[in-house]
């Protein structure tokens, strides 16, 4: 059975199959809804259905509540269209319009440059040329099926291989044996498929505002790759990257940063760090680094924010940027790093 999906601001139409998500019928009528994790983990597919019902899958109570079901909203990653819709939501110019595709690539390289992160570039086949936008994700598809996601962190222009910065969440499927001291996956030369460029995580250029990027852990793999274009664009926009680890290791290309403030006209970089050790010898900032942004910017109501890593620090973020500095949530831009463990927490249908 196909039905008919309008986006109401735009006059937009699709069609979508009983069995499609809305998103992915969306995705491939080459129209750019917004969404990250595909999961119904994160919540920033979320929109509205003006008219129709759906039906959803197994979700996240913290990204939809039942209060926000209730008053029509909806996860369009994982819901399901029961007869004809028009649905209230953003469309992303320039997402819908870069292939969606499935590609075999060897490990050329693996280096650890933390105690639990290593970097990885993937070689791509030699005749194959992979657009993306800087700050999408890819989906490793391993052996048993499972899939992974991991952020692209090079920029499109220097893409001759794919650049990916992986951290180890003990108990982990895949990162454990990633970084097992006999490793059995990501060596030098293994085979491994994945699809892309996936996410709508990446700059809107269309605005001129002053930019925060904030980045926990390996949520700095997508702004590197941000940064790195704005670099080649020669962006004059007004930027300040706030990177937040537990320890001062965790900041692992802390010299390469510091050395983008030479290539950017008006960049800036706070490190912030949440629990240093004396031996660490810290002597820049402390605490949270979402809270480090409250405490140098009262009002963000003029700002765009893009914010990347553990899914705590992304909620926390866009609820005190928009309750404490009057962010526009329409201006804060994500992509939560959610794993199983947040897939396991508090599933509804
Ligand atoms: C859009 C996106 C982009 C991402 N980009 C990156 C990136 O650039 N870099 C990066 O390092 N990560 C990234 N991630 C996270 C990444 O995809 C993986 O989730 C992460 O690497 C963990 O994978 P894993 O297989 O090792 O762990 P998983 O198997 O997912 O397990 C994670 C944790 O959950 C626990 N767990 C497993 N199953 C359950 C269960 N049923 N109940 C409770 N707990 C459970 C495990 O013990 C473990 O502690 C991204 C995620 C998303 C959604």
């Amino acid at each position: 059975m196909t039905f008919s999906v309008t986006i109401q601001s735009s006059g937009q139409q699709f069609s979508a199959e009983a069995d499609d998500t809305v998103l992915a019928a969306a995705l491939r009528a080459g129209i750019g809804l917004p969404y990250g994790c595909r999961n119904g983990a994160c919540g920033s597919c979320k929109g509205k259905l003006v008219s129709g019902h759906v039906e959803h899958a197994v979700h996240q109570a913290s990204a939809l509540s039942a209060e926000e079901k209730a008053q029509g909203f909806a996860l369009f990653c994982c819901a399901r269209p029961l007869d004809d819709l028009v649905i209230s939501a953003r469309v992303v110019k320039g997402a819908g319009d870069i292939p969606i595709r499935k590609l075999p690539s060897r490990v050329a390289q693996v280096d650890k440059v933390a105690p639990d992160v290593v970097v990885v570039l993937l070689q791509l086949p030699a005749a194959e040329r992979f657009q993306y936008l800087a700050g999408q994700y890819i989906e490793l598809i391993l052996k048993d099926g499972k899939r992974r996601s991991y952020s692209m962190a090079r920029a499109p222009h220097l893409a001759d291989q794919v650049e990916l910065h992986v951290r180890h969440v003990p108990g982990g499927a895949f990162t454990d044996q990633i970084f097992a001291e006999t490793p059995t996956q990501m060596r030098p030369r293994d085979i491994l498929r994945f699809e892309g460029p996936l996410g709508t995580f990446f700059l809107r250029d269309d605005s001129d505002k002053p930019i925060i990027l904030l980045a926990s852990g390996t949520g700095f793999a997508p702004i590197k790759a941000i940064i790195e274009d704005c670099i080649l664009k020669k962006t004059r926009r007004p930027m300040v990257l706030y990177w937040g680890g537990r320890r001062p290791h965790d900041l692992y290309m802390d010299q390469l940063v510091r050395e983008f403030s030479t290539r950017l006209a008006d960049f800036r970089y706070v490190p912030v760090v949440s629990d240093a050790l004396a031996e660490d010898h810290w002597r820049g900032r402390t605490g949270f680094v979402h809270r480090a942004v409250l405490e140098d910017f009262a009002d963000l109501s003029g700002h765009q924010v893009y914010a990347c890593g553990a899914p705590v620090v992304i909620d926390s973020a866009r609820r005190d940027f928009v309750s404490e500095a009057g962010l526009s949530p329409d201006e804060f831009y994500a992509d939560a790093f959610t794993t199983e463990a947040d897939l396991a927490r508090d599933p509804v249908a």
